[in-house]
């Protein structure tokens, strides 16, 4: 039997790039203080900030609420937890009833915000169907926007996301190869992705994939393992974190000094986003254009744009809440 490098007690897991091997006790505080550190290092939470938490219900977004919630009282600051509801069948039900469960679990004000509901009838499959587009470009929208507009409606500090370090290694590297440098200058823990929008951070910018599976078994939180119907199974994405992971079982931490290095030099990729200088002429959003993305597909697919419509909803909602 191994033994925790810490304590003696029974190890379960072995950090190959920090030389340990921990038990489950030393592993959750080796993973929430990593967080901490990120935090502190990237300066992504204040006092006094409220951190929307975009929990899907996969490991990675509800090991980065469990591990905020946690840290909020140390670090003082607020969590509001949202779930976007995409409607689509026999999937949607199940993260829905994860993130209840969820916010029952770590007692934190909880938001649900029914796609279907806001959209008519529609969920993003019938949306993407309409418009005759890839399910995923649609879905990616609806989700930028939303989460968007909830967090403006709750006067947000930011929108905390669960992308993990494999993550981002593979978005960086993807976007080297498609020579999409505008992109690749936000692939840093804290970025706006249009200036004036709520800024995005990425806790678990330092956290590898693995870890955050590890990490939910040991903590028994409640996430959904099963992947979306529409998910590509082969993707760029995929076959480039299966040969990084080849060069990480080589060179153990090799992805964590990539991107410590990656945000030494990100600012030169940052190019001049004179574009993102409109307001949506429907929704008050700023656009790269005169009508938001949001706005240019529900008018295409529902005959009117829907962004001032869905904002008011989202505002309704949050303010019935605040009233109970
Ligand atoms: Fe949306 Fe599913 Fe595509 Fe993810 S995989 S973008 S949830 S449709
Ligand atoms: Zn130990
Ligand atoms: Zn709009």
């Amino acid at each position: 039997m191994a033994k925790c490098s810490l304590c003696g007690n029974e190890a379960v897991a072995t950090i190959r790039y920090a030389r340990l091997k921990l038990c489950k006790d030393h592993f959750i505080s080796f993973i929430q203080r990593k967080v901490k550190r990120t935090i502190d290092r990237y300066g992504l939470i204040e006092r006094g900030h409220r951190v929307v938490l975009a929990v899907s219900s996969g490991k990675d977004s509800v090991c980065m609420a469990d591990i905020l919630v946690k840290l909020s009282k140390e670090l003082a600051y607020e969590v509001v937890a949202i779930h976007l509801d995409l409607g689509i069948e026999g999937y949607s039900s199940k993260l829905r009833a994860a993130f209840v469960e969820l916010c029952t679990r770590l007692n934190v004000v909880g938001f649900i915000i029914d796609v279907v509901e806001l959209l008519g009838g529609m969920n993003v499959a019938d949306l993407a169907k309409k418009l005759r587009r890839p399910i995923c470009s649609v879905c990616g929208i609806v989700k930028r926007y939303l989460l968007n507009a909830v967090a403006e409606a709750l006067n947000a500090s930011s929108i905390a996301t669960g992308h993990n370090a494999d993550d981002m290694v593979c978005y960086i590297i993807k976007s080297f190869l498609n020579q999409d440098y505008a992109y690749m200058s936000k692939l840093t823990p804290k970025t706006c992705p249009v200036p004036g929008a709520v800024p995005r951070i990425r806790p678990l910018y330092e956290v590898y994939e693995r870890e955050t599976l590890i990490y939910c078994i040991l903590r028994q939180i409640p996430y959904v393992h099963t992947p979306c119907p529409y998910a590509p199974r082969r993707s760029l994405d995929v076959e480039l974190k299966r040969a990084l992971s080849l060069l990480e079982e080589h060179s153990p931490g090799l992805k964590i000094s990539f991107l410590r290095r990656f945000v030494r030099n990100a600012s030169k990729y940052k190019q001049e986003s004179a574009v993102y200088v409109q307001r949506c002429s429907y929704c008050g959003s700023i656009s790269s254009s005169s009508k938001c993305a949001f706005c240019k597909i529900t008018e295409k697919a529902l005959g009117k744009p829907m962004g001032m419509e869905v904002k008011k909803k989202i505002e309704a909602l949050i303010q019935n809440r605040d009233r109970r």
